[in-house]
C-alpha cells in the first residue's frame, strides 16, 4: 500500500480528535504534514509529537513562543497566525481534513482545493459562505471532495453506484437537538449549558448550539444543495431522535436507500479517509435489537425559525447564506457569553439578512469581505438586543 500524506486543519477540536483516533487505528500507512489548532497548544504539541507531524500551527499568534517551547528538541516546524494556517493548508498532503470551526475554515479549505488532491470536508461553513465559488473551484482544480458531515457522508454513500438522474429527493435526518420536545416558552430561558448538552452527539460548542436552534440543519440543507447540486425543494428534513439513520436518498421508483450507524463521527471520517475503499474503524458495531425502534417526525419551523431562515437564504443565493452564517456565528458567540438569549439567535440572523442586501460574490476574497461586513452588522444587532 502506498503511503498517504495527511494534514488536519482543526486537529484539536471534536472532529480533529476523532480524525486522529481514526488514524491511530488504521492499517493504511500514512505520514502527517501539518496539524492546525488554535488555543489548545498543549494538545496540539502532543499530537504533533505522537504523529511526527512536519509542521504544527496555532492560529493564535500570541501562543507562538509557548508552542515553540513545547516542541523544542523535535523536528516539528512551528507556525502561528493566519498566514501560517494558510501555509499549512498549502502543504502537499494527499488528504486534508478541513475541521476548523466557522467561516475561518473557508480560506484554508480553498487553499486545499487549489492543490487538486483530496479534501475531507467537515467545515460546512466553507459551502455556506461561498458554495457556488467553492464548487466551481473543485471542478476547475479537479479536486476530490469527500463530505464528512454525517448526513452528507450518508447521502454520498447512498448515491454511489446509483443513477443520479433517478433521484427524487434527499432526506436529511436531524436529531431535533436538546429542545425537540420543549416549547418556545421553555426555550426563552435556556442557558448555554443546557443548549450545548446534545442528546446524541458530543461536538464543539458552536455546532452544539446550532443543533439546539436547528440552524445546523439549515446550514446542512445549504451544504447538501451545493455538494449534490440539488434544488432546495428536493431536500427534506426529517426529525429522527435516535440518530441511527444518518440520511437517505429517495429514488423515482419508490426505493429509499439509507445509511445507518451509531452516532459516532469516526464512521464518516473513516469513510472519507479510506474512500473509495472502506477501511475498519474503532467504532462500536450497530446493534439494532438494542436500539429496538426508530421514530420520525416533521420539523416544526415555527418553533425553530432558523430552519425557515436558512431555506429563505438559500433561495436568495450565496450572498444571503454567507450573511446568515456570519450573523449566526456572532449570535451564537454572544449567547455563549450570556449577552443575548437563546431565542435571540435567530432574530440576529433575520435582522442582519434584512439589513445587508446588495453584495455580489465573485471570489473567495469577496466572500471573506462579505462575512466581515455581516459580522460587524451582527455585532450592532447583538448590542441592541443586550439587556440594558
Ligand atoms: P471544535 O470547536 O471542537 O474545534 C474547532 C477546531 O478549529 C479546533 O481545533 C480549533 O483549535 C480550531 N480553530 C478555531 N478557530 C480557528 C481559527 N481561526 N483558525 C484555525 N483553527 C481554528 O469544532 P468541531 O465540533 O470539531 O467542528 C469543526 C467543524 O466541523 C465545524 O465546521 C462543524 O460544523 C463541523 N462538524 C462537526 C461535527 C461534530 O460532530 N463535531 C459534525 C459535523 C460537522
Ligand atoms: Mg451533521
Amino acid at each position: 500500500m502506498t503511503e498517504k500524506t495527511v494534514s488536519i486543519l482543526g486537529a484539536t477540536g471534536s472532529i480533529g480528535k476523532s480524525t486522529v483516533d481514526v488514524l491511530r487505528h488504521t492499517d493504511i500507512p500514512f505520514s502527517v504534514k501539518a496539524l492546525v489548532g488554535n488555543r489548545n497548544i498543549s494538545l496540539l504539541a502532543e499530537q504533533a509529537k505522537t504523529l511526527r507531524a512536519e509542521m504544527a500551527v496555532t492560529a493564535d499568534e500570541t501562543k507562538y513562543a509557548e508552542l515553540k517551547e513545547l516542541l523544542a528538541g523535535t523536528s516539528v516546524k512551528v507556525g502561528a497566525g493566519k498566514s501560517a494556517v494558510l501555509e499549512a493548508a498549502t502543504m502537499d498532503a494527499d488528504w486534508t481534513m478541513s475541521a476548523i470551526v466557522g467561516a475561518a475554515g473557508l480560506e484554508p479549505s480553498a487553499e486545499v482545493i487549489k492543490r487538486g488532491k483530496t479534501l475531507a470536508l467537515a467545515n460546512k461553513e466553507t459551502l455556506v459562505c461561498a458554495g457556488d465559488i467553492v464548487m466551481d473551484m473543485v471542478q476547475k482544480y479537479n479536486t476530490t471532495l469527500v463530505p464528512v458531515d454525517s448526513e452528507h457522508s450518508a447521502i454520498f454513500q447512498c448515491l454511489e453506484n446509483n443513477q443520479k438522474n433517478a433521484v427524487d429527493s434527499l432526506l436529511l435526518t436531524a436529531s431535533g437537538g436538546p429542545f425537540f420536545l420543549k416549547d418556545r416558552e421553555y426555550m426563552e430561558t435556556v442557558t448555554p449549558q443546557q443548549a450545548v448538552a446534545h442528546p446524541k452527539w458530543n461536538m464543539g460548542a458552536k455546532i452544539s448550539v446550532d443543533s439546539a436552534t436547528m440552524m445546523n440543519k439549515g446550514l446542512e440543507i445549504i451544504e447538501a444543495h451545493h455538494l449534490f447540486a440539488m434544488p432546495a425543494e428536493k431536500i427534506n428534513v426529517v426529525i429522527h431522535p435516535q440518530s441511527i439513520i444518518h440520511s437517505a436518498v429517495a429514488y423515482i421508483d419508490g426505493s429509499v436507500i439509507a445509511q445507518l450507524g451509531n452516532p459516532d463521527m469516526r464512521v464518516p471520517i473513516a469513510y472519507a479517509f479510506g474512500w473509495p475503499q472502506r477501511i475498519s474503524s474503532p467504532v462500536e458495531k450497530l446493534d439494532l435489537p438494542k436500539i429496538a425502534s426508530l421514530s420520525f417526525f416533521t420539523p416544526d419551523e415555527e418553533k425553530f425559525p432558523a430552519l425557515k431562515l436558512a431555506k429563505q437564504a438559500l433561495k436568495a443565493g450565496s450572498e444571503a447564506t454567507n450573511v446568515l452564517n456570519a450573523a449566526n456565528e456572532i449570535a451564537v458567540a454572544a449567547f455563549l457569553d450570556r449577552k443575548i438569549r437563546f431565542l435571540d439567535i435567530a432574530k440576529v440572523g433575520e435582522k442582519v439578512l434584512e439589513n445587508i442586501k446588495t453584495f455580489k460574490l465573485n471570489s473567495v476574497d469577496d466572500a471573506v469581505a462579505l462575512d466581515k461586513k455581516a459580522r460587524a452588522e451582527a455585532e450592532i444587532v447583538v448590542q441592541s438586543l443586550e439587556p440594558k
